[in-house]
């Protein structure tokens, strides 16, 4: 009975995965390796992103449409601003919704080449903004946008950027999932700014895996997210050590997790890079079973 009982505990913990469209066949086959292993999790939702600058626009689409019409998982698309007309964008947004596709993870993007700021398309949007209350015009899709624990770098201001936030929710976003972050506090210090601002949708914290620190060191440089010292400091050393590497990743975002479910979280939105068995790993580590395993314990009891 006890273990029925953390076994329904362990129910309130919901989880999303979020992939990136493969480049080749090679890329395709793991991606969904990756997909078949993960779905017995049960996420709410699994997203798709797409590719600075639109640069995946097609491939995003036909990951999409493989994950609705070959998996019972619900898919959601990134779509971005960067170099499409709101006419594209419509067209885009109205042939998901007749391929039954509900959610769209809105965004406004970043241009291809590293530095370079966004500019709109001269008959664009200019913001994520903008873009939400466009898509909501095609149909009532279930928008998702992004959310910056540590400020996106463009924003004028902590108080500037929970503003943009409460104007994406205003025009009909429904969630915020949050750039990836490793400092708790610091999230929960977002948490609190949001709803003094009466932010009252889920704010979902991104977890990103370090399973290659210098590759996220790197990423976090250029997207405003903080790495602390203590996390350089477990990944000192192993470099040529992958296997240790894995098992440090998995401490770490369990850990990560753990504080913030203490704080009253239950959803968590994973960025797998298209590799399942990390992430499987946590989610195990967190006490998420597949209905398998829950069939398991049930009949044991
Ligand atoms: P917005 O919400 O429009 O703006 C972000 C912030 O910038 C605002 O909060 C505000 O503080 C500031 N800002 C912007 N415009 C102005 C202005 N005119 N005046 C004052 N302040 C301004 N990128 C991709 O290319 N493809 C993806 O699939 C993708 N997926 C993502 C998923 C998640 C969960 C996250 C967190 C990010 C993702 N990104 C993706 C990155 C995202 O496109 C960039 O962070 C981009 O720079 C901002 O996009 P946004 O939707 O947050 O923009």
């Amino acid at each position: 009975e006890d273990r029925l009982s953390l076994a329904r505990a362990n129910a309130r913990l919901r989880v999303s995965f979020e992939f990136f469209p493969p480049a080749t066949t090679t890329m395709r086959d793991s991606l969904w390796r990756a997909i078949t292993r993960l779905a017995p999790m049960r996420p709410t939702f699994v997203s798709v992103t797409y590719g600075a600058g639109g640069s995946t626009r097609e491939r995003t689409h036909e990951t999409v449409h493989r994950i609705r019409r070959e998996t019972d998982l619900e898919p959601a698309a990134h779509l971005t601003c960067v170099d499409t007309s709101a006419g594209e964008i419509r067209d885009i947004a109205a042939r998901y919704w007749d391929e039954g596709i509900r959610h769209i993870v809105a965004l406004r993007g970043d241009p291809p080449e590293g530095g370079a700021s966004f500019r709109r398309h001269p008959d664009g949007y200019g913001s994520a903004v903008e873009l939400v209350a466009g898509l909501k015009k095609v149909a009532d899709f279930e928008i998702s946008v992004a959310a910056y624990p540590e400020i996106h770098p463009e924003a004028r201001s902590s108080l500037a950027d929970i503003d943009f936030l409460k104007a994406k929710i205003d025009v009909g976003a429904s969630r915020a999932i949050t750039q990836f972050f490793f400092d708790p506090d610091c999230y929960f210090r977002f948490l609190d700014r949001a709803l003094a601002r009466g932010i009252e949708v889920p704010i979902v914290p991104g977890i990103l895996p370090v399973s290659n620190f210098q590759k996220v060191a790197e990423f976090a440089g250029r997207c405003g997210a903080s790495v602390p010292a203590w996390l350089a400091h477990l990944f000192e050393g192993l470099d040529g050590d992958p296997a240790t590497r894995q098992l440090v990743a998995a401490m770490v975002a369990a850990e990560q997790i753990r504080r913030l479910q203490a704080g009253g979280i239950s959803d968590f939105h994973f960025y797998t890079l298209n590799r399942a068995d990390l992430v499987y790993a946590i989610c195990h580590a967190l006490g998420l079973r597949t209905a398998t395993q829950e069939d398991d314990v049930r009949e044991a009891c």
